[in-house]
């Protein structure tokens, strides 16, 4: 087995590596998407410039904004940009949208939305949750009612993901059918951000990401935005989900992470000695290596089967995203501990150590409710991965 790239694949790397390189400030680390309006506009600068190269969506068609490449080179791209933590303004346009487009819209929504997605140029925001619909995403309640050639829409969605530049569109499920069991009367729809009815309100957590309260109130769209099957919206979404399981980036912007400590260790004496030399620091240093190589590992393989156009199951989208999530929670539990007391100091404290990055990327770690609980992800190994049989 070969595990290495192919000599054009080296070269995009470098060519990758050197637009960022050019493009960010040296110090560059945004860590999570701080809620500062100046940076958020600047990484959409970068996005657009991205997207214009074809780097964001490179593996879609070219008519379509992409440059029809592998999805190993999408990998080596997003591995890239995972270094710098980077996480884009239209990250929802990008994934779930377009591969929601690609395999349910019709040819002219095709042709109208994606090419803007590819190249960076709209902001999309996913609106699924809701109050009374999360991990039971069956139970919908934002409601689409057929009035002529429109729907009109009334409910609310909750922990949409944003940033602060205003969204163009909204990628949505709503209730088109009281029916049971209930998956079975839910329908996709796109809906231009600035429809008169839609309000946003600010829901900020813990974790210093920002999220939204959107609230539909009499919100009137043409027939034309239902996106795929009326009353299918579920399976399709089911399906989509799964592309945003595979992330390359992840693994690399751990170790980014991983390699700033190290050198932390390295600089810094307790009791006269560096850090590093204390057998304890040292050997959690080493089981974080190994993990991340775990997850990198995982996530090429997954990566190089799906540029085999192989057919995957649960086990191989949820398997990465699920080992991620459980993987970060004690990698930054531990370089909280090797900090001891100066690991709770935030951002600003003259005295926090590393800027106070690892409490940040500590708090942002327990944010493991995006794009699917651990809980959740566990059913569908169990169930749908190794065909255990339902807890009843
Ligand atoms: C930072 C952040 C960003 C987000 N961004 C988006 C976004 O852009 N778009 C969007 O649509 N949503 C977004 N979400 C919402 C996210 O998808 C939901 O939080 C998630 O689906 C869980 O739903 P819930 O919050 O309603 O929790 P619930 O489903 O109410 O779950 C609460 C707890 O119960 C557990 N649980 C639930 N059901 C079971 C079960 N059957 N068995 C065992 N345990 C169970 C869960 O694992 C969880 O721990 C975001 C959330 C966060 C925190």
């Amino acid at each position: 087995m070969d595990f290495g790239f192919t000599e054009e694949q080296e070269g995009l790397r470098a060519e990758v590596k050197d637009f960022f390189i050019n493009e960010l400030p040296v110090d560059f680390r945004p860590g999570v998407f701080a809620l500062s309006e100046k940076l958020v506009a600047f990484v959409k600068e970068v996005e657009s410039k991205l997207g214009k190269r074809g780097w964001l969506a490179p593996v879609w068609p070219r008519e379509y904004g992409g440059l029809g490449l592998s999805e190993i080179e999408r990998g080596i791209i997003r591995e890239e940009a995972g270094y710098w933590e980077m996480r884009w303004p239209d990250w929802s346009g990008i994934n779930p949208t377009g591969p929601a487009l690609f395999l349910f819209g019709t040819e002219e929504q095709k042709r109208r939305f994606l090419p803007a997605i590819g190249k960076g140029e709209a902001i999309w925001l996913q609106c699924f949750t809701e109050p009374d619909a999360g991990t039971d995403e069956a139970n919908i309640q934002l409601r689409a009612v057929a009035d002529g050639d429109d729907y009109v829409f009334n409910g609310q969605k909750c922990f949409i993901s944003s940033n602060p530049i205003k969204p163009d569109y909204l990628y949505t499920e709503a209730r088109t059918l009281d029916i049971e069991p209930k998956h079975r009367g839910l329908t996709l729809f796109l809906i231009p951000a600035d429809t008169p009815g839609i309000t946003y309100n600010p829901l900020p957590t813990l974790a210093d990401f920002l999220t939204l309260e959107v609230f539909f109130e009499d919100v009137r769209i043409s027939k034309e935005y239902m996106l795929g099957e009326l009353n299918r919206g579920f399976y399709h979404a089911m399906t989509t989900f799964e592309f945003e399981r595979v992330e390359t980036g992840n693994a690399t912007s751990l170790k980014q992470d991983l390699q700033e400590f190290i050198q932390f260790c390295r600089e810094t004496k307790r009791n006269g000695k560096p850090l590093i030399d204390d057998p304890q620091v040292r050997d959690t240093l080493a089981q974080i290596v190994v993990d991340i190589e775990v997850l990198r590992l995982h996530l090429w393989r997954t990566t190089w089967r799906l540029s085999e156009r192989e057919k995957l199951g649960p086990l191989d989208y949820e398997l990465g995203s699920f080992f991620g999530k459980e993987l970060v929670v004690p990698i930054y539990e531990a370089m909280m501990n090797i900090l001891g007391l100066y690991g709770q100091l935030k951002t600003g404290s003259k005295w926090a150590q590393l800027a106070g990055s690892v409490e940040r990327r500590w708090r942002t770690s327990r944010s493991t409710h995006i794009a699917g609980t651990i809980e959740a992800m566990k059913i569908v190994l169990a169930g749908r991965g190794l065909g255990l049989p339902r807890r009843r």
